[in-house]
């Protein structure tokens, strides 16, 4: 039997039992998937859930812990060995399901990036995703594109296709549609064969599925391919390093209160357990499970503001974010174009309607033109809906465009006039189209009229067209451009730019040999200039106060875009992106940046509001100046050629809507809106995260802190234990737990946004971080032994009432101070009850020590006395002590 890249497309379509102009109906699919199932490669291992609780316990001191008990246990203290066993497995489930609970919400999101096709199904062409192809699905794909599926090609315009991740080659492969009669070619030569996973770097085409998921070339190596990426943030990593040094730290003192206490005649088993326990609740070992979920938490919350987080370790970088690069067309502005304004030979028109309605009127010097009495009005629309790639469906005056908004608006405008592209086509056939690339910024087809009369019309940048033109159409004559022509032409088009229109320009030519002109450039030469359109793109309404809000946050904004430097500064100030008074020097565009170094760039980068005509390649310019310059820089971009770019900065951002899977797979953000205020938002997130991950370091490590200082005091001053083990690993269960947990949701400060951005170099403790966790968490030590002491010294006989003191002072101080770690001010400062899972996680904790000490069922278990009311004024007295003390005005200076 033939193989697919040997069969004619007839061929192929009755071996895969599909239709080349209908694609498959609903129910073939349906069959084909039962038979074929997903097109998918199958991934790695997960980690099991049992597996996951399991791995809770591996830590060394936990094990110790469960070994000691074990033995208290065997030597009859049945009690405290099941209440401990009890404790331990409620920290382990809590553990769980925080991991398990980040390892879900890291598998959401990568559901959400999954790419996505374009399938011909019904009839009808309709975006799927990618897992939900079957073989015979007719797919089309254009520059940019990762290939879904293996795939015979049936149509190729420019297409070619980079194919490294199979072949090693990295020169992109040009492709055709005709049949290769070689039975085994390498992969390589399979020029009318598109492969799952390679890319397409120009043209578009379509293709007929031959093999799905693990069948295709690709799932054959799928094992070579599968790399498990488990990223650490840099966060993390440091959280990591530190987290060793705190467990040598905690040792150290843990053995030091040991040693003291049988040093102090305490008996060595009780103090063995005491160790230990004292151990397992002053490790922070739930530190790196909290991180995870604060980021992941954060993460979820971005996702409901628009961005997906790719890559973890950007949410971090996000806070340090100093610059936005962000691109003008779609992101700043609503991409949604309407022609308001043509211009032809010295000659201009004016078009009425807004949007997507075709309700619109042609003027010429405030009368209304009969459009079918102006022949090169008339010829300038319909050019411009031919050399267009756009479609749209009409229903009553409302329009729905599919295709480039750009294209849209042009095929808009020749509605208003009558021209409908649909119509045009029977008179005229498209024989070849040169796509357009944001290089070029051009495109062309090549069109026959029934007649037989070949064109070339081309649209594009009007300063890059003019220079293809050697005629221009002046009224109704052609003339040959001279400098008066040439002047017009430019004062025409900066007069469209300063209005802060969009500005496109129409050429074309008669080809009189037959041969069809192979590249764009042989066909964009030689060109008449007809004339321009010129339309509106409004600002998305709510960048400005977005720009505004970032730059208080000491983050610039800088415009890149590839339209007109005219319009891109019009736009920019309307934005508020050009302070006023500094617009010359504000702007740069893509010639002069090819005439800079990086090094050049550095010295003047700083001072540029607006980069204007740049293509892709000089976004990574910038970016390299810019970080050279010591920033942080957010880029955005969605074509192909801005994947360098995307990937060279530290937050590369891609868009969700118009975003190639080229840009969004080198990104580490995507934003699903497209929009420019979605970036604020996921900044502000950002910091936020950052913030609450050190309001819970700080938190946890001061408890910590305070419950080893209680011990070591009380051994160093010859006292009896002031806490038994059960509440030792109580106290790190009600604080460690739920508190530290509701901090990671807590919002953010009024000010996060009114701070610089953090450098990226900062250290977990910067920020009086470090004294704030040793002040608070001495201080929380020595109230709960002053507490102890008082008590044990009215009654050195009830040893145990004492202990239920110094137990009970422990955890309200470290739950009263848990409202100081909310601000990086002071407890002041804010609100205490905004956060309310905080509140009532502060609520249940202090509810569930009261019960510990006040149900006579606990009391044996956890060793505790009832506390008499009197005393409940020394415990809550003492408890407010290490958080209102500082919080006065010594350590309350503004953190700015
Ligand atoms: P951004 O602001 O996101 O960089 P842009 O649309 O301004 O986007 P490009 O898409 O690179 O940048 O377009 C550059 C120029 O090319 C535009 O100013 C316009 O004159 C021209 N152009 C844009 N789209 C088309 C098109 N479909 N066909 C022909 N010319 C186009």
């Amino acid at each position: 039997m033939l193989k697919f890249h040997q069969m004619k497309l007839e061929e192929v379509e009755q071996t895969l039992h599909t239709n080349i102009t209908n694609g498959l109906t609903r129910k073939a699919v349906h069959k084909k998937r039962e038979k074929f199932g997903w097109n998918e490669l199958s991934e790695g291992e997960r980690p099991s859930a049992i597996l996951l609780f399991f791995n809770q316990f591996k830590d060394f001191m936990v094990l110790v812990l469960l070994a000691a008990t074990l033995i208290s246990g065997l030597l009859g203290e049945y009690l405290d060995a099941v209440a401990i066993m009890v404790i331990v497995l409620i920290n382990g489930f809590l553990g769980f399901l925080q991991e398990n609970k980040a390892e879900k919400s890291l598998q959401a999101l990568k559901n959400l990036s999954a790419p996505q096709v374009t399938v011909l199904r019904d009839g009808e062409w309709q975006k799927i995703n990618s897992k939900e192809v079957v073989p015979g699905d007719i797919i089309k794909f254009a520059s940019g594109d990762r290939i879904g599926a293996d795939m015979r090609i049936i149509a190729a315009n420019n297409l070619e296709i980079e194919e490294s991740a199979l072949t090693g080659e990295s020169i992109p492969a040009p492709k055709f549609t005709e049949p290769i009669a070689e039975t085994n070619p390498p992969l390589g030569d399979l020029a009318n064969m598109a492969f799952k996973g390679t890319l397409v770097t120009r043209g578009n085409g379509v293709g007929v599925v031959t093999a799905i998921g693990m069948s295709t070339v690709m799932g054959n190596i799928a094992g070579m391919i599968q790399t498990a990426e488990s990223v650490m943030t840099p966060l993390q990593r440091r959280l990591d390093q530190l987290g060793k040094i705190l467990i040598s730290v905690a040792l150290v003192l843990t053995v030091l209160v040991v040693i003291t206490g049988i040093i102090h005649g305490h008996d060595v088993y009780t103090m063995f357990l005491a160790g230990v326990s004292l151990a397992v609740a002053a490790i922070p070992e739930g530190l790196p499970a909290i991180v995870t979920i604060a980021l992941s938490l954060g993460v979820q919350r971005m996702i409901r503001k628009n961005a997906i987080v790719r890559k973890l370790p950007a949410v971090e970088t996000l806070g340090c974010a100093s610059i936005i690069c962000s691109d003008k067309t779609g992101t700043m502005t609503q991409n949604k174009m309407t022609v308001t304004k043509i211009w032809n030979g010295g000659k201009d028109w004016d078009v009425t309607g807004t949007g997507y309605h075709l309700e619109g009127e042609f003027f010429y010097q405030d009368h209304k033109v009969d459009v079918l009495k102006e022949k090169t009005l008339q010829q300038l629309l319909i050019f411009g809906a031919l050399c267009n790639n756009a479609s749209v469906s009409v229903t009553g005056n409302e329009v729905e465009l599919d295709g480039d908004p750009t294209e849209g608006a042009l095929l808009i405008a020749a509605l208003k006039a009558g021209y409908e592209k649909q119509t045009l086509l029977n008179e005229f056939t498209v024989e070849k189209e040169y796509p357009f690339d944001s290089e070029r910024k051009m495109m062309s087809v090549l069109v026959k009229d029934r007649s037989g009369r070949r064109l070339i019309i081309s649209k594009g940048a009007p300063d890059v067209l003019i220079t293809k033109c050697q005629r221009a159409l002046w009224g109704e004559t052609v003339k040959p451009i001279n400098d008066f022509i040439r002047k017009e032409v430019d004062g025409a088009v900066e007069e469209l730019a300063v209005q802060a229109l969009r500005t496109i320009a129409v050429g074309c030519k008669e080809l009189h040999s037959p041969d069809i002109p192979q590249t764009a450039q042989e066909a964009e030469s030689g060109l008449t200039f007809i004339g321009l359109f010129g339309m509106i793109d409004p600002p998305r309404p709510e960048v400005k106060a977005a720009v505004e809000e970032c730059r208080q946050a000491g983050i610039k904004t800088i415009m890149i875009t590839g339209d007109h430097v005219v319009t891109a500064r019009a736009i920019a100030k309307q934005l508020g992106i050009l302070e006023t008074g500094k617009e010359s020097r504000n702007v740069m565009d893509g010639q002069m940046l090819d005439d800079m170094s990086v090094q050049e760039l550095e010295g003047t980068v700083e001072d540029v509001g607006v980069f204007a005509r740049v293509s892709p390649e000089h976004k990574l310019k910038i970016v390299k100046a810019l970080q050279n310059r010591g920033h942080v820089v957010a880029m955005t971009g969605d074509g192909v050629n801005d994947a360098p770019a995307i990937k060279a900065a530290d937050i590369g951002i891609a868009m969700g809507i118009t975003g190639t899977d080229v840009s969004k797979e080198a990104s580490s953000l995507i934003l699903l809106d497209d929009n420019f205020a979605t970036i604020k938002a996921a900044i502000k997130e950002g910091r936020n995260i950052y913030e609450n991950i050190r309001k819970f370091i700080r938190y946890l490590l001061a408890s910590n802190v305070g419950e080893i200082l209680v011990m070591l005091f009380a051994m160093l001053l010859y006292l009896p234990l002031p806490l038994v083990p059960i509440q030792i690993l109580w106290v790190n269960l009600v604080t460690d737990g739920l508190p530290a947990m509701a901090l990671g949701l807590d919002q953010p400060e009024e000010n996060v946004m009114h701070r610089k951005p953090r450098h990226p170099k900062e250290g977990v403790f910067a920020r009086k971080l470090g004294w704030k966790i040793v002040s608070r968490g001495f201080l929380i030590g020595i109230v709960s032994l002053i507490a102890f002491i008082i008590v044990y010294r009215r009654d050195p006989s009830d040893l145990s009432y004492a202990q239920t003191i110094a137990f009970t002072t422990l955890v309200l101080s470290q739950l009263i101070h848990v409202f100081d770690c909310r601000s990086e001010i002071s407890v002041f400062s804010r609100n205490p009850f905004e956060n309310k899972y905080l509140v009532w996680a502060v609520i249940s904790s202090a509810l569930l020590t009261v019960a510990v000490i006040y149900i006579p069922v606990l009391q044996p278990i956890f060793h505790t006395v009832p506390i008499l009311p009197l005393d409940w004024l020394l415990v809550l007295g003492l408890s407010c002590f290490p958080t209102f003390l500082l919080a006065g005005s010594l350590f309350s200076r503004k953190n700015k």
